[in-house]
């Protein structure tokens, strides 16, 4: 059975590079037909927090990404959250200090400064050269005696060549003897995380470690410990950084890292996994539009490339403007609410059936036009309120037409005498004007559409009038011809 896990520490919200290492993971168990975990590594007590837990589950559930067994769930493996497994951490820590994998280490942070110094002075890598490996049991009283609090340190072997079988990489060899014995428990208690994650994956029988390239430098620390405990070493997949469009690392400076982001900006979920999984995966053939069912279907560890992703933000609007098509006028009105309600125009749950209507028409007079729901803000000055923008530069030169006046003067009363406003009956009033003008389209079109919008494109004016409503249509008219 294939067992794979996504292992956040929860010190801040989801970022991209999680949620595609949490996708990949997702969708390799469900291809496989194994299982997912979600599991909590909050060793680090200062940084992580049960808020930041809460919401990268959350964001996890929002992009549909459901694991079988981990925090929330439950399993037989549990507990999930590493702060609730120290007394297992401890017995394995037995285990290899007792089997001469492991020991006590006393030295004070000054005497491995110095240690520090002294190798680099020599131009050699800096690493723990193992002065408490041969301490004997007077020696240890004796610095305990002194209130020194050791740490545990894992007895690296010498001269050994340490083989990684990466699904991605290929194979993958480190040498044992740059790496010098590293703390596996802190003076504190607290395990460290390469010594955390191993037991916790050899205890959760997993099969495949699918995680980002920046944890391959530590794969050699947590082989050696499986190797230790004698326990199978599971397949690696280390999954390429993801780069800006520059070539540099993904940071904040490039725009918001975190899926809550997207998803406040209004992003659909469905777009963003689409989106992340392509950063790294390539699917066979041409198609490049994915739901997580196709995903789960498709994906294969073998099309996860090593070189790295880019996050191209225009790719990520280009297919989330593919699935505000495919959504329902009724699922957008929902999403682009919390964007309105800034600028208090409709209240959601407390709107009429009008409201609703109009809502639905503003949607889907726009939702071409716009990449990401946040973008809604930008249309709402077309179709409400009283007042134009203030034309400007050409907009203001159109107004200056000598014909103006007389178009907008039929234009009112035409719109006055319309029964009901409705695309239809606006397109063919507008049309009427024409004829009854005998005027070119645009010096109909072009003079209404600046004196009811401010501006010389937007909207089709067929959209705008109804929306708009009689009352702020000769509104706007009054104000321009102020
Ligand atoms: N807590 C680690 C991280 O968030 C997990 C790494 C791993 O999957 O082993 O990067």
């Amino acid at each position: 059975e294939i067992r794979v896990r996504f292992a956040p520490s929860p010190t801040g919200p989801l970022h991209i590079g999680g949620a595609r290492s949490a996708l990949f993971n997702y969708l390799w168990a469900r291809k496989n037909k194994g299982t997912f975990i979600v599991r909590s590594e909050d060793t680090d007590l200062e940084r992580s927090s049960r808020e930041s837990e809460h919401n990268i589950l959350e964001a996890l559930r929002w992009l549909n990404i459901q694991w079988n067994e981990g925090i929330e769930v439950g399993g037989e493996n549990g507990p999930y959250r590493q702060t609730d497994r120290l007394g297992l951490y401890e017995e394995y820590t037995e285990k290899l200090i007792t089997g001469g994998h492991a020991y006590y280490c006393y030295c004070s942070e000054e005497e491995l400064e110095q240690e520090r110094e002294a190798l680099l002075a020599k131009g050699e890598t800096p690493r723990y050269l193992g002065k408490c490996r041969h301490l004997t049991r007077e020696q240890r009283l004796a610095y305990e005696r002194e209130g020194r609090r050791p740490v545990v340190r894992f007895r690296v072997p010498e001269g050994q060549a340490i083989h990684i079988s990466d699904r991605v990489r290929g194979d993958v060899v480190f040498e044992s003897d740059g790496i010098g014995d590293y703390v596996i428990v802190k003076s504190d208690g607290i395990p460290t995380y390469n010594f955390a994650v191993v037991i916790d994956d050899i205890s959760m029988s997993i099969t495949h470690v699918i995680r980002g390239e920046e944890h391959l430098s530590n794969t050699p620390r947590q082989v050696l410990i499986y190797q230790a405990l004698g326990a199978p070493v599971p397949e690696f997949a280390h999954i390429s950084l993801i780069l800006n469009t520059e070539g540099g690392k993904m940071s904040k400076r490039d725009g918001d890292t975190a899926v809550i982001d997207y998803q406040k900006k209004g992003y659909l979920p469905e777009a963003i996994v689409n989106f992340i999984a392509l950063l790294g995966w390539s699917p066979s053939g041409e198609e490049e539009f994915y739901t997580l069912d196709e995903l789960a279907d498709a994906f294969s560890l073998d099309r996860v490339s090593k070189s790295p992703a880019v996050f191209d933000r225009h790719k990520l609007d280009y297919i989330n403007t593919h699935y505000i098509k495919k959504s329902s006028a009724e699922r957008l009105v929902e999403l682009a609410l919390p964007h309105l309600e800034e600028l208090s125009i409709r209240q959601a749950g407390e709107r009429s059936d009008e409201q609703q209507q109009w809502l639905i028409s503003f949607i889907k007079a726009i939702s071409e036009k716009i990449s990401y729901m946040a973008e809604v803000k930008d249309y709402v000055h077309y179709f409400h309120g009283n007042v134009p923008l203030e034309p400007e530069g050409e907009a203001l030169e159109v107004l200056k037409g000598e014909q103006v006046p007389g178009v907008l003067a039929l234009f009112k009363e035409k719109v006055q005498g319309a029964e009901i406003l409705s695309g239809e009956t606006v397109k063919a009033l507008l049309k009427q004007m024409t004829k009854e003008l005998k005027l070119g389209g645009k010096f109909v079109y072009m003079p209404v559409r600046v004196a009811l919008t401010g501006q010389m494109h937007g909207p089709e004016l067929y959209d705008i009038i109804p929306l708009l409503g009689l009352e702020n249509v000769l509104g706007r008219i009054a104000v321009t011809e102020a």
